[in-house]
């Protein structure tokens, strides 16, 4: 047991002392965190914030969904806001001065809202007798309504159309930030694809963190394949990428991330088109060139870019070898991948080393 421990210390710090790619986790509450932590990350990569607003605060979103007008909109966001800061708290707290990377709210809708069926079966059995607040919600999901939610009111987009609600979290975070010694927060941007939207949020979020007296980086994902096209503009508005790779590879290739297991797959696979899921390991040719090319004209635009990578394909071992060559800083991975990802960015430095292929 202790020789078997001890051997596996003496690989971890000798692939530790080989890699270049920092490690880092996704994680989204104290105890993901502290995990992240005891397994060696070095931070925080993706803190989503989406699940912040499930569970026993659906009732507050759903006021937020039902806010007519602007004070009761903000009536509602400001009910939030200290859940968040408590939020934002425990989590800059567990991480005690490592870099934590929150990323704005990415809900796609339909898993936000109420379920639709439900609340329409729900208004037609009570007939006269249902609530004022039930039928204003039906009305309200039905006019949200989506075909295809995760091409629709996500990120960014969000954030852009409903006021106060970005500017919430980011007060949130810098309240949270000032009142944890050390912490360092980083502000991400999800579902950018045009520079515009990306200078919007930016400049609101640097008021308000101007304001609060606290210094945080503000950069995006990349996620959508215009973003990566267009990565030298903007650049010029975002302090690090962090490459979404899940998303980049659905809009890349077309395929829905919630279908993953289409039953076309298996004729791609036998057909060579790839050798495991591009949802599993990154595609080079396609996907992979989106992200050398958004790592190259990002960096040209802004040298020193900061350049991550957040999807699951940050876990994955030959997607850490891609990551290494095209020269991320770090990958960012669920808790339980990290020293998997440690290890692989050690072996991808060891090899280009040996083989000088970059
Ligand atoms: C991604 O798209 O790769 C990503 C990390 O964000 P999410 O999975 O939350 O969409
Ligand atoms: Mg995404």
């Amino acid at each position: 047991g202790d020789e078997l421990v001890a051997a596996v210390h003496r690989i971890m710090s000798h692939a530790d002392s080989a890699r270049r790619l920092a490690v880092r986790a996704n994680a989204d509450n104290a105890e993901d965190a502290a995990r992240a932590r005891r397994f060696g990350a070095q931070g925080i990569g993706l803190c989503r914030t989406e699940h912040m607003f499930l569970g026993d605060r659906r009732q507050l979103v759903e006021d937020l969904v039902l806010a007519d007008g602007d004070d009761e909109r903000e009536r509602a966001l400001a009910a939030l806001e200290p859940l968040q800061r408590a939020d934002f708290t425990e989590i800059f707290r567990a991480m005690d001065g490592l870099p934590v990377t929150v990323r704005l709210l990415d809900p796609p809708l339909h898993e936000f809202l109420p379920d639709h069926t439900e609340l329409a079966v729900k208004v037609a059995l009570a007939g006269d007798r249902a609530t004022g607040r039930d039928r204003r919600l039906l009305a309200a999901v039905k006019r949200l309504h989506e075909q295809n939610p995760m091409l629709g009111l996500r990120g960014v987009r969000l954030g852009l159309v409903v006021p106060g609600l970005f500017a919430m979290q980011v007060r949130a975070i810098a309240e949270a930030a000032r009142a944890v010694p050390g912490a360092r927060a980083e502000i991400m941007i999800p579902l950018v694809g045009a520079v515009q939207e990306l200078e919007c949020v930016r400049e609101e979020a640097a008021g308000i963190l101007a304001e609060a007296g606290v210094e945080a980086a503000v950069g995006t994902m990349i996620e959508v394949p215009r973003a990566a096209l267009t990565a030298g503009q903007i650049a010029e508005a975002a302090e690090f990428f962090s490459f979404g790779t899940n998303d980049l590879t659905q809009m890349t290739w077309g395929f829905s991330r919630d279908d993953v297991e289409a039953a076309f797959f298996s004729r791609y696979l036998d057909l060579g088109v790839f050798g495991v899921s591009p949802f599993e390991t990154l595609d080079r040719a396609g996907v992979g060139r989106l992200v050398r090319i958004a790592a190259e004209e990002g960096r040209r635009a802004r040298p020193g870019l900061k350049l991550g990578i957040c999807g699951e394909h940050g876990g994955d071992p030959d997607s850490i070898h891609f990551c290494h060559e095209v020269g991320l800083d770090y990958v960012s991975c669920s808790p339980f991948r990290v020293p998997v990802a440690r290890l692989e960015a050690g072996r991808a430095a060891l090899a280009c080393a040996g083989s000088d292929t970059r």
